[in-house]
């Protein structure tokens, strides 16, 4: 039966169950939309408790999502972190694939559950296992630093992995450690690039690119300025590094959080995908925010609606070969555990 297709009903009940609920998100969410969105979070919530399952969600899924049935909520990292760590016996990932996998590489013994398998991402589609393999033969000895971004095949082809919260120190942990001037850091080519300019490491990288962040162009700052003339701009560094230039700070969607709730400017913009500015705008009212929007099709594949089916029917489990998922481990660990 596919249970996307039945529409559940915002009944009384539902109206008076999920009322705080909507009071956190009503300045993201427009009035008109909740009876269509708390039938199923408070059906989720219900299955949550039923199925002793947590949903990970990650900081580009929308605000109803996001504030409404998360347990934990993040960047890669802090999802990774969270996924090792729950009790819970199920994972509902509310994310892309790559992240899916990276919670069932670091909790084997779970069930981890993708509500939609086209949740894919540009980066981790640009780098096979075969491509590394070729990488390491033309570069023998040096070693590879494996943004998280990518499939288990990959990551185990890897000596590390990395996020874009902790890629300079990972990168200059490895290269420590084997004694080498210069590695290997796939797939992300702007990640790369911008690391580069911190570290007196050589990195040699891959063409791969976020869709949603190569978008982004030094111009389109400057014109985010002239709009709005004291804005500070905050950028991810998955955007090409002429934009990491002109931004007043770069770093992962957890900094960029981070950067807001210290320092708490009058008006920013985050320069990354769409919901990020929904959801961190919830938390911080006094803060306003510019919202360029370039939105990640492949995280908005994720829906209340096939979370809910997720839950209710075991679709659609993540499962990865033990002969991948062993080195893919040692990989992510070694990063948990810098
Ligand atoms: S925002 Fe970019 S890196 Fe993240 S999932 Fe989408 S395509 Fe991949």
């Amino acid at each position: 039966m596919n249970l996307q297709s039945q529409e559940l009903a915002y009944t009384p009940q539902v109206a008076a169950a999920t009322v705080r609920l909507y009071d956190k998100v009503a300045k993201v969410v427009p009035k008109v939309e909740w009876p269509v969105y708390a039938p199923y979070v408070q059906a989720i919530n219900t299955l949550k408790r039923d199925k002793s399952a947590v949903i990970l969600a990650h900081n580009y899924m929308t605000p109803e999502i996001f504030h409404c049935v998360a347990d934990f909520v993040g960047d890669s990292l802090q999802l990774a972190r969270e996924a090792a760590k729950t009790d819970a016996q199920v994972i509902v990932q509310a994310g892309v694939h790559f992240m899916a996998e990276t919670s069932k590489i670091l909790s084997p013994g779970k069930t981890v559950l993708i509500p939609d398998l086209r949740a894919g991402c540009s980066l981790a589609a640009s780098i096979t296992g075969a491509d590394v393999r070729l990488l390491k033969q033309k570069y023998p000895g040096l070693p590879v630093v494996t943004y998280v971004n990518t499939s288990a095949e990959v990551k185990a082809e890897s000596d590390v992995c990395c996020t874009s919260s902790n890629a300079r120190a990972v990168v200059e942990d490895i290269a420590r450690e084997r004694g080498v001037d210069t590695v290997i850091m796939i797939p992300d080519e702007f990640l790369a690039q911008n690391i580069a300019k911190q570290t007196k490491i050589k990195i040699i990288t891959w063409k791969g690119h976020c869709e949603v962040h190569e978008r982004f162009s030094a111009a389109d700052i400057r014109s985010y300025r002239e709009a709005n003339p004291g804005v500070i701009v905050l950028a991810h560094p998955e955007c090409p590094p002429e934009v990491i230039a002109e931004a007043d700070f770069a770093g992962s969607t957890a900094a960029m959080i981070g950067y807001v709730g210290e320092k708490r400017p009058k008006k920013v913009v985050m320069v990354t995908e769409c919901s990020m500015s929904d959801n961190v705008a919830v938390e911080y009212p006094d803060v306003e925010f510019v919202r360029p929007c370039n939105l990640c099709p492949h995280m908005k594949r994720i829906t209340l609606k096939n979370i809910r089916e997720a839950l209710e029917t075991g679709r659609h489990e993540v499962t990865i070969d033990p002969a991948i998922a062993a080195p893919a481990r040692r990989a992510v660990e070694r990063m948990l555990a810098l």
